[in-house]
């Protein structure tokens, strides 16, 4: 080894790392999947690199993935003829976590096991995973095409540090060695790794092999130990999107969706689909469970992996579905792209913006069904990802119908924060005679409920929505009608809420209005510019008065927003 320096890890390494190694501990298998699916990646980087530059495989085309054991070292070993890493790799990815938001993410976290627990699995936990079972872990690593002499040995206890030295490599690729724990020796055991490479890492495209097992009680037996020299295939090994959905089970696509999402937690739902024709291009994707952590932050990657014709091209392809839709993960792959395209060509293909609107299509569509067919599951999807939707209506013209479909909100016709309605259900409620969809925006729900605005609907039993969200004023702005109903907010202008019930109740308004005439003139004189008009309302049954704004100002949700914008 030359060129051996020590070096530390980022603090939050040191920080992920200790976390990781307490909490995870009850899950501690999944060190292999993430090591597995880290080892396809390479596999899969290094063939769309080939497609330009074939030296790459160095006449070795055979992309495999090894998994090998040794009882008497305890020792776990996962190889790859992947697309490697050099020096610079491998300090950048095994000694620091690019992700943005990490320090956010990490000061999110409490102490509080559960949580915690949720949070990292959210925040996806990798490479460093292999720190659960070993305590000391050695990377050996040679970038594709670069020189045998140019191999990197990573190696750490986990602690704080780990060192780096250059060393010859013959084979291209990264092999990762972990020294189990004292207690961990379980792992070093041909049918254990077995059980797990199927249980978890079956799906992946690449073949994942290890060496053939020796019968029982044929240690003495020659032929027996001949056998053990031949490999086999220990996964299906076939990209899951492509077999046929029937041939699939939920703990197949379940385990697909952590592979390609990086996320620890589970998906809610998804959507499997080929289609032939014009368009041809065949989809997997998968609404989440839980929002990610960095649902917010506008960097933060997104989109789908691409692949065309079966061969990975991208991760993040962010051009095949619209932002509201960001939460979504999957696999499109399309037999209408050519195998050279970048980022920017992209950006240029029509086919793109087909399978743009395919795509979204088929997303709103999984949704709308998971809303009819399992409501509780809608709830959850809602209660994660609804005011992502929100956005939707202002976003995706085409599609507003069905986004509106989508919307839940609070009512008065449970007067429960709990109990959601969809636009449909409040429509079928809907009295004769009732012409719009009335709602009303507030701060919170409470205030909302009480508001003095809703004592007239009250009365005549006239069902309104409540809604609480800060993107709910913003997004009614950019929806006018439902199902032919247009939406009035209740707080502005007339009301219009038909005739009085009846002639006895009219005269009676007609009277209480001329009994305030003077009380009118007065409030007007007092209140001068504060307010444009003074009038007599019926909407008030208990409240002696109240705001209104006019029919075209801004509400008072938003007005909050501008001001705090310093507008
Ligand atoms: P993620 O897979 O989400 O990117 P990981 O912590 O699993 O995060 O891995 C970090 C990075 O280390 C990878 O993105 C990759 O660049 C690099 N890496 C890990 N394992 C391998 C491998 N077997 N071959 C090449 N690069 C690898
Ligand atoms: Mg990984």
């Amino acid at each position: 080894e030359t060129q051996k320096e020590t070096l530390g890890f980022q603090t939050e390494v040191k920080q992920l790392l200790n976390l990781m190694i307490h909490s995870l501990y009850s899950n501690k298998e999944i060190f292999l999947r993430e090591l597995i699916s880290n080892a396809s990646d390479a596999a899969e980087k290094l063939r769309f690199e080939a497609l330009s530059n074939g030296e790459l495989y160095e006449n070795d085309g055979d992309l495999k993935i090894h998994v090998k054991y040794d009882e008497t070292a305890k020792t776990v070993t996962i190889e790859d003829n992947g697309i490697g890493m050099s020096r610079d790799d491998v300090v950048d990815h095994l000694g620091t976590i690019a992700k943005s938001g990490t320090a956010n993410f990490l000061s999110q976290l409490t102490g509080d096991k559960a949580k915690d627990n949720q949070l990292i699995g959210q925040f996806g936990v990798g490479f460093y995973s292999a720190f659960i079972v070993a305590n000391q872990v050695d990377v050996y690593t040679r970038r594709a095409g670069a020189d045998v002499a140019e191999g990197v040995h990573w190696s750490s206890k986990g602690e704080g540090e780990f060192t780096i030295a250059t060393v010859e490599k013959a084979g291209r690729g990264t092999q990762i060695v972990l020294h189990l724990k004292d207690g961990e020796e379980e792992f070093a055991n041909g049918q254990r790794l077995r059980t797990l490479v199927r249980k978890y890492s079956d799906h992946i495209s690449m073949p994942v092999v290890m060496q053939k097992e020796a019968p029982l009680g044929s240690e003495d037996d020659e032929e027996a130990q001949a056998v053990v020299e031949e490999e086999e295939t220990v996964n299906s090994a076939t990209a899951l999107w492509t077999r046929n959905k029937g041939d699939i089970s939920d703990e197949e696509y379940g385990e697909f969706y952590k592979h390609i999402s990086h996320d620890f937690g589970d998906a809610l739902t998804w959507g499997h689909n080929r289609v032939e024709g014009n368009l041809e291009y065949t989809s997997l994707l998968y609404v989440p469970e839980n929002a990610p952590y960095d649902l917010w932050n506008r960097e933060a990657p997104r989109g789908l992996k691409l692949y065309i014709q079966r061969v990975f091209i991208m991760d993040q392809a962010d051009q095949f579905l619209p932002l509201y839709l960001r939460f979504i993960k999957g696999v499109v792959d399309s037999n209408n792209l050519s195998l050279n395209v970048s980022r920017e060509i992209l950006q240029q293909d029509p086919s793109v913006d087909k399978l743009r609107s395919a795509l979204t299509k088929r997303v709103l569509d999984m949704l709308t069904k998971l809303g009819k067919n399992d409501p509780e599951k809608y709830r959850k999807f809602w209660n994660a990802f609804g005011s992502v939707i929100k956005e939707g209506p202002a976003e995706d013209y085409t599609n507003r119908d069905k986004i509106t479909k989508l919307l839940r909100f609070a009512s008065t016709h449970e007067d429960n924060p709990d109990t959601l309605v969809s636009l449909e259900e409040y429509v079928s409620r809907m009295q004769e005679g009732q012409e719009k969809i009335y709602y009303i925006t507030a701060e919170n729900y409470n205030t909302a409920k009480n508001s003095p605005h809703l004592e007239i609907f009250r009365k005549k039993g006239i069902e309104v929505l409540l809604m609480t969200e800060r993107v709910d004023e913003w997004m009614m702005s950019h929806l006018f009608d439902f199902d032919g109903k247009s939406f009035q907010d209740v707080t502005k202008g007339e009301l219009e809420l038909g005739d009085a019930d009846s002639e006895e109740e009219k005269k009676a308004q007609e009277e209480a209005a001329k009994e305030a005439e003077s009380l009118v003139e007065r409030l007007k004189e007092r209140l001068e510019e504060r307010v444009s008009e003074v009038r007599v309302t019926h909407r008030l049954t208990d409240s002696p008065a109240c705001l209104v704004l006019n029919a075209y100002d801004m509400g008072a949700q938003m007005r909050q927003i501008m001001e705090a914008a310093g507008q």
